[in-house]
Protein backbone atom coordinates (compact mmCIF):
# COMPACT_ATOMS: atom_id res chain seq x y z
CA UNK A 1 0.00 0.00 0.00
CA UNK A 2 1.77 3.67 -1.08
CA UNK A 3 0.26 5.63 1.68
CA UNK A 4 0.84 9.71 1.07
CA UNK A 5 2.62 11.30 3.82
CA UNK A 6 1.23 12.74 7.18
CA UNK A 7 -1.66 9.98 6.50
CA UNK A 8 -0.55 8.82 10.67
CA UNK A 9 -1.71 12.19 12.00
CA UNK A 10 -5.00 12.98 10.53
CA UNK A 11 -7.93 12.84 12.97
CA UNK A 12 -10.09 9.74 11.46
CA UNK A 13 -13.36 10.37 13.32
CA UNK A 14 -14.78 13.20 11.30
CA UNK A 15 -14.03 11.75 7.80
CA UNK A 16 -15.10 8.40 5.89
CA UNK A 17 -12.57 6.22 4.87
CA UNK A 18 -14.02 4.57 1.26
CA UNK A 19 -11.87 1.60 -0.67
CA UNK A 20 -12.91 1.66 -4.46
CA UNK A 21 -12.05 -0.86 -7.21
CA UNK A 22 -11.24 -0.29 -10.32
CA UNK A 23 -9.93 3.57 -9.47
CA UNK A 24 -7.71 4.19 -12.18
CA UNK A 25 -10.19 5.28 -14.57
CA UNK A 26 -13.93 5.89 -14.94
CA UNK A 27 -16.85 5.59 -12.35
CA UNK A 28 -14.06 5.00 -9.97
CA UNK A 29 -11.59 7.63 -10.37
CA UNK A 30 -14.77 10.25 -10.71
CA UNK A 31 -16.21 8.82 -7.19
CA UNK A 32 -12.35 8.40 -5.75
CA UNK A 33 -12.09 12.18 -6.76
CA UNK A 34 -15.60 12.86 -5.31
CA UNK A 35 -14.69 11.35 -1.81
CA UNK A 36 -11.08 13.37 -1.67
CA UNK A 37 -13.14 16.69 -2.79
CA UNK A 38 -15.67 15.98 0.38
CA UNK A 39 -12.64 15.73 2.79
CA UNK A 40 -12.68 11.76 2.95
CA UNK A 41 -9.79 9.55 2.74
CA UNK A 42 -9.81 7.34 -0.30
CA UNK A 43 -7.99 3.76 -0.42
CA UNK A 44 -7.81 3.43 -4.10
CA UNK A 45 -6.94 0.39 -5.68
CA UNK A 46 -6.34 -0.70 -9.01
CA UNK A 47 -4.58 -3.92 -11.10
CA UNK A 48 -2.07 -1.04 -12.40
CA UNK A 49 -1.32 1.62 -8.87
CA UNK A 50 0.93 3.79 -10.25
CA UNK A 51 -1.89 4.59 -12.49
CA UNK A 52 -3.23 6.53 -9.49
CA UNK A 53 0.21 8.69 -8.40
CA UNK A 54 -1.43 11.79 -9.51
CA UNK A 55 -4.93 11.68 -6.95
CA UNK A 56 -2.13 10.63 -4.51
CA UNK A 57 -0.09 13.24 -5.14
CA UNK A 58 -2.90 15.97 -5.33
CA UNK A 59 -4.21 14.57 -2.08
CA UNK A 60 -0.78 13.14 -0.22
CA UNK A 61 -2.69 13.12 3.38
CA UNK A 62 -5.92 11.12 2.22
CA UNK A 63 -5.28 9.27 -0.70
CA UNK A 64 -3.90 5.96 -0.92
CA UNK A 65 -3.35 3.62 -4.02
CA UNK A 66 -3.28 -0.30 -3.55
CA UNK A 67 -2.72 -2.71 -5.89
CA UNK A 68 -5.85 -5.51 -6.70
CA UNK A 69 -7.40 -7.44 -9.26
CA UNK A 70 -10.62 -8.13 -7.87
CA UNK A 71 -10.66 -11.64 -9.48
CA UNK A 72 -7.80 -12.78 -6.36
CA UNK A 73 -10.28 -12.86 -4.02
CA UNK A 74 -7.68 -14.08 -1.65
CA UNK A 75 -5.47 -10.64 -1.87
CA UNK A 76 -9.08 -9.40 -1.01
CA UNK A 77 -9.07 -9.95 2.59
CA UNK A 78 -5.31 -8.54 3.14
CA UNK A 79 -6.55 -5.33 1.51
CA UNK A 80 -8.89 -5.06 3.89
CA UNK A 81 -7.25 -6.25 7.11
CA UNK A 82 -4.54 -3.58 5.94
CA UNK A 83 -7.23 -0.87 5.06
CA UNK A 84 -8.57 -1.16 8.88
CA UNK A 85 -4.95 -2.00 10.27
CA UNK A 86 -4.10 1.91 8.43
CA UNK A 87 -6.98 3.81 8.72
CA UNK A 88 -8.82 2.30 11.71
CA UNK A 89 -12.04 1.59 9.80
CA UNK A 90 -13.76 1.84 6.33
CA UNK A 91 -17.01 3.25 5.81
CA UNK A 92 -17.91 3.00 2.34
CA UNK A 93 -16.64 0.29 0.21
CA UNK A 94 -17.33 0.77 -3.96
CA UNK A 95 -17.51 -2.65 -5.89
CA UNK A 96 -16.86 -0.79 -9.14
CA UNK A 97 -14.08 -2.81 -11.32
CA UNK A 98 -16.03 -4.17 -14.33
CA UNK A 99 -15.56 -4.24 -18.18
CA UNK A 100 -17.96 -5.01 -20.92
CA UNK A 101 -18.61 -8.35 -23.08
CA UNK A 102 -20.23 -8.32 -26.14
CA UNK A 103 -21.22 -11.80 -27.76
CA UNK A 104 -24.47 -13.76 -28.41
CA UNK A 105 -25.04 -16.25 -25.64
CA UNK A 106 -24.68 -18.70 -27.86
CA UNK A 107 -20.86 -17.64 -29.09
CA UNK A 108 -19.71 -16.75 -25.07
CA UNK A 109 -17.16 -19.12 -24.09
CA UNK A 110 -17.65 -20.55 -21.04
CA UNK A 111 -14.12 -19.33 -19.89
CA UNK A 112 -15.82 -15.75 -20.68
CA UNK A 113 -18.97 -16.56 -18.68
CA UNK A 114 -16.42 -17.64 -15.96
CA UNK A 115 -14.30 -14.09 -15.97
CA UNK A 116 -17.37 -12.24 -16.18
CA UNK A 117 -18.56 -13.87 -13.57
CA UNK A 118 -15.46 -13.46 -11.75
CA UNK A 119 -15.32 -9.72 -11.95
CA UNK A 120 -18.94 -8.70 -11.56
CA UNK A 121 -19.94 -11.08 -8.97
CA UNK A 122 -17.36 -13.57 -6.94
CA UNK A 123 -14.65 -10.62 -6.20
CA UNK A 124 -17.80 -8.27 -5.49
CA UNK A 125 -19.00 -10.80 -2.96
CA UNK A 126 -15.71 -11.70 -1.41
CA UNK A 127 -15.16 -8.07 -0.83
CA UNK A 128 -18.80 -8.00 0.96
CA UNK A 129 -17.81 -10.55 2.67
CA UNK A 130 -14.21 -9.36 4.01
CA UNK A 131 -15.25 -6.08 5.25
CA UNK A 132 -19.26 -6.82 6.58
CA UNK A 133 -16.84 -8.01 10.31
CA UNK A 134 -15.63 -4.51 10.44
CA UNK A 135 -18.85 -2.81 9.58
CA UNK A 136 -21.53 -4.78 11.69
CA UNK A 137 -18.94 -3.74 14.42
CA UNK A 138 -18.92 -0.17 13.88
CA UNK A 139 -22.60 -0.41 13.19
CA UNK A 140 -21.95 1.78 10.45
CA UNK A 141 -21.05 1.66 6.68
CA UNK A 142 -21.95 1.65 3.13
CA UNK A 143 -21.43 -0.80 0.41
CA UNK A 144 -21.86 0.40 -3.29
CA UNK A 145 -22.89 -1.93 -5.85
CA UNK A 146 -21.55 -0.63 -9.04
CA UNK A 147 -24.53 -2.83 -11.34
CA UNK A 148 -25.51 -1.15 -14.75
CA UNK A 149 -29.11 -0.49 -16.32
CA UNK A 150 -28.09 -3.77 -17.87
CA UNK A 151 -28.54 -5.60 -14.16
CA UNK A 152 -32.77 -4.71 -15.31
CA UNK A 153 -33.10 -5.88 -18.56
CA UNK A 154 -30.84 -6.76 -21.47
CA UNK A 155 -30.83 -6.85 -25.12
CA UNK A 156 -29.18 -9.30 -27.98
CA UNK A 157 -25.50 -9.14 -27.48
CA UNK A 158 -24.85 -8.17 -23.95
CA UNK A 159 -26.56 -11.14 -22.18
CA UNK A 160 -23.20 -12.43 -20.40
CA UNK A 161 -22.73 -9.26 -19.08
CA UNK A 162 -26.15 -8.85 -17.91
CA UNK A 163 -26.22 -12.14 -16.06
CA UNK A 164 -23.31 -11.11 -14.37
CA UNK A 165 -24.97 -7.84 -13.30
CA UNK A 166 -28.11 -9.25 -12.53
CA UNK A 167 -26.38 -12.06 -10.48
CA UNK A 168 -24.62 -8.98 -8.42
CA UNK A 169 -28.22 -6.87 -8.01
CA UNK A 170 -29.92 -10.18 -6.93
CA UNK A 171 -26.82 -10.62 -3.96
CA UNK A 172 -26.87 -7.24 -3.26
CA UNK A 173 -31.33 -6.49 -2.68
CA UNK A 174 -30.84 -9.91 -0.06
CA UNK A 175 -27.50 -8.26 1.53
CA UNK A 176 -29.56 -4.89 2.31
CA UNK A 177 -32.45 -6.47 3.90
CA UNK A 178 -29.66 -8.61 5.97
CA UNK A 179 -27.82 -5.67 7.32
CA UNK A 180 -29.84 -3.08 7.68
CA UNK A 181 -30.37 -3.71 10.91
CA UNK A 182 -26.71 -3.47 11.53
CA UNK A 183 -26.88 0.21 10.33
CA UNK A 184 -24.99 -0.52 6.97
CA UNK A 185 -26.53 0.63 3.99
CA UNK A 186 -26.28 -1.34 0.26
CA UNK A 187 -27.06 0.80 -2.52
CA UNK A 188 -27.43 -0.66 -6.10
CA UNK A 189 -26.18 1.45 -9.29
CA UNK A 190 -27.46 1.44 -12.11
CA UNK A 191 -25.94 3.67 -14.72
CA UNK A 192 -26.60 4.18 -19.01
CA UNK A 193 -23.97 4.93 -21.37
CA UNK A 194 -21.76 6.96 -19.81
CA UNK A 195 -18.38 8.67 -21.59
CA UNK A 196 -15.58 6.03 -19.79
CA UNK A 197 -13.39 4.22 -20.83
CA UNK A 198 -15.92 1.51 -20.73
CA UNK A 199 -16.26 1.02 -24.32
CA UNK A 200 -12.97 1.73 -25.29
CA UNK A 201 -10.75 -0.77 -27.51
CA UNK A 202 -8.85 -2.05 -24.33
CA UNK A 203 -11.53 -2.83 -22.26
CA UNK A 204 -14.52 -3.87 -24.29
CA UNK A 205 -14.30 -7.95 -24.66
CA UNK A 206 -15.99 -9.63 -27.97
CA UNK A 207 -16.68 -13.40 -28.26
CA UNK A 208 -16.07 -14.84 -31.74
CA UNK A 209 -18.32 -14.05 -33.87
CA UNK A 210 -20.90 -16.61 -35.29
CA UNK A 211 -22.15 -15.29 -38.83
CA UNK A 212 -26.22 -16.64 -37.60
CA UNK A 213 -26.26 -13.61 -35.29
CA UNK A 214 -25.38 -10.71 -37.40
CA UNK A 215 -28.53 -9.40 -37.49
CA UNK A 216 -29.45 -9.04 -33.87
CA UNK A 217 -25.54 -8.89 -32.29
CA UNK A 218 -23.87 -7.17 -35.48
CA UNK A 219 -25.74 -3.89 -34.33
CA UNK A 220 -24.15 -3.78 -31.39
CA UNK A 221 -21.09 -5.02 -32.23
CA UNK A 222 -20.79 -1.51 -34.18
CA UNK A 223 -22.51 0.47 -32.17
CA UNK A 224 -20.92 0.19 -28.20
CA UNK A 225 -17.65 0.56 -29.84
CA UNK A 226 -19.07 3.50 -31.67
CA UNK A 227 -20.33 5.18 -28.26
CA UNK A 228 -16.71 5.65 -27.33
CA UNK A 229 -16.61 9.31 -26.07
CA UNK A 230 -19.94 10.48 -27.63
CA UNK A 231 -21.75 8.87 -24.08
CA UNK A 232 -24.29 11.52 -22.94
CA UNK A 233 -22.89 10.83 -19.22
CA UNK A 234 -20.56 12.13 -17.29
CA UNK A 235 -19.14 10.02 -14.84
CA UNK A 236 -18.12 12.95 -12.48
CA UNK A 237 -21.62 14.00 -12.36
CA UNK A 238 -22.51 10.23 -11.76
CA UNK A 239 -20.15 10.30 -8.47
CA UNK A 240 -22.13 13.27 -7.16
CA UNK A 241 -25.25 11.38 -7.22
CA UNK A 242 -23.77 8.47 -5.43
CA UNK A 243 -22.92 11.05 -2.90
CA UNK A 244 -26.19 12.64 -2.22
CA UNK A 245 -27.89 9.20 -2.13
CA UNK A 246 -25.43 7.74 0.05
CA UNK A 247 -26.03 10.71 1.97
CA UNK A 248 -29.43 10.91 2.23
CA UNK A 249 -31.69 9.84 5.55
CA UNK A 250 -33.81 7.38 3.35
CA UNK A 251 -31.00 6.06 0.86
CA UNK A 252 -32.92 4.37 -2.40
CA UNK A 253 -31.43 0.66 -2.74
CA UNK A 254 -31.37 1.21 -6.70
CA UNK A 255 -30.05 4.68 -7.69
CA UNK A 256 -30.41 4.35 -11.78
CA UNK A 257 -28.22 6.95 -13.24
CA UNK A 258 -28.54 8.81 -16.82
CA UNK A 259 -32.03 9.46 -18.66
CA UNK A 260 -31.67 6.24 -20.87
CA UNK A 261 -31.28 4.20 -17.51
CA UNK A 262 -34.91 5.03 -16.41
CA UNK A 263 -36.58 1.90 -16.67
CA UNK A 264 -39.29 1.70 -19.54
CA UNK A 265 -39.14 -1.37 -19.06
CA UNK A 266 -40.53 -2.22 -15.75
CA UNK A 267 -43.94 -0.74 -16.85
CA UNK A 268 -43.63 -3.37 -19.87
CA UNK A 269 -42.82 -6.47 -17.13
CA UNK A 270 -45.71 -5.46 -14.78
CA UNK A 271 -48.18 -5.29 -17.78
CA UNK A 272 -46.89 -8.53 -18.58
CA UNK A 273 -46.76 -9.77 -15.25
CA UNK A 274 -51.10 -8.40 -15.11
CA UNK A 275 -51.65 -10.01 -18.57
CA UNK A 276 -50.55 -13.31 -17.21
CA UNK A 277 -52.02 -13.21 -13.72
CA UNK A 278 -54.53 -15.73 -14.37
CA UNK A 279 -52.63 -18.60 -15.71
CA UNK A 280 -49.86 -17.59 -12.91
CA UNK A 281 -52.05 -17.75 -10.02
CA UNK A 282 -53.47 -21.45 -11.36
CA UNK A 283 -51.07 -23.40 -10.88
CA UNK A 284 -51.33 -24.11 -7.07
CA UNK A 285 -52.76 -27.07 -5.41
CA UNK A 286 -56.76 -27.02 -4.85
CA UNK A 287 -56.91 -27.92 -1.48
P1 LIG B 1 -13.64 1.99 -17.20
O1 LIG B 1 -13.13 1.04 -18.24
O2 LIG B 1 -13.30 3.42 -17.33
O3 LIG B 1 -13.19 1.50 -15.76
C1 LIG B 1 -13.23 0.15 -15.40
C2 LIG B 1 -12.26 -0.06 -14.31
O4 LIG B 1 -12.33 -1.43 -13.88
C3 LIG B 1 -10.82 0.20 -14.73
O5 LIG B 1 -10.21 0.91 -13.69
C4 LIG B 1 -10.23 -1.19 -14.87
O6 LIG B 1 -8.86 -1.24 -14.55
C5 LIG B 1 -10.99 -1.90 -13.78
N1 LIG B 1 -10.89 -3.35 -13.88
C6 LIG B 1 -11.23 -4.17 -14.90
N2 LIG B 1 -10.97 -5.44 -14.56
C7 LIG B 1 -10.45 -5.42 -13.30
C8 LIG B 1 -9.99 -6.40 -12.40
N3 LIG B 1 -9.98 -7.70 -12.73
N4 LIG B 1 -9.56 -6.01 -11.18
C9 LIG B 1 -9.55 -4.70 -10.83
N5 LIG B 1 -9.95 -3.72 -11.66
C10 LIG B 1 -10.39 -4.09 -12.87
O7 LIG B 1 -15.22 1.78 -17.20
P2 LIG B 1 -16.35 2.28 -16.17
O8 LIG B 1 -15.83 3.29 -15.25
O9 LIG B 1 -17.51 2.63 -16.99
O10 LIG B 1 -16.68 0.93 -15.40
C11 LIG B 1 -16.88 0.90 -14.01
C12 LIG B 1 -18.11 0.08 -13.69
O11 LIG B 1 -19.26 0.73 -14.25
C13 LIG B 1 -18.11 -1.33 -14.26
O12 LIG B 1 -18.52 -2.25 -13.28
C14 LIG B 1 -19.11 -1.27 -15.40
O13 LIG B 1 -19.72 -2.53 -15.63
C15 LIG B 1 -20.08 -0.23 -14.87
N6 LIG B 1 -20.92 0.41 -15.88
C16 LIG B 1 -20.40 1.24 -16.84
C17 LIG B 1 -21.24 1.86 -17.74
C18 LIG B 1 -20.75 2.85 -18.74
O14 LIG B 1 -21.49 3.20 -19.68
N7 LIG B 1 -19.55 3.36 -18.63
C19 LIG B 1 -22.68 1.60 -17.76
C20 LIG B 1 -23.13 0.71 -16.72
C21 LIG B 1 -22.27 0.15 -15.83
P3 LIG B 1 -7.67 -1.34 -15.62
O15 LIG B 1 -7.24 0.07 -15.81
O16 LIG B 1 -6.65 -2.17 -14.93
O17 LIG B 1 -8.22 -2.00 -16.86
Amino acid sequence: MNAGTGAADRDRTKTRVWLITGASSGFGRSIAAAALAAGDTVVATARRPEALDDLVAAHPDRAVSAQLDVTDTARIAALVADTVLWHGRIDVVVNNAGLGLVGAVEETTDQELRDLMDLHFFGPAALVRAVLPHMRRQKAGAIVQMSSMGGRFTFPGVGAYSASKFTLEGLSEALAAEVAPHGIKVLIVEPGSFRTGFAGGGALRRAAEIPAYEATVGPVRTNLPGSDGKQEGDPDKAAAAILTALAAEEAPLRLPLGNDAIHAHLEAARAETLAWETVSRSTDFDE
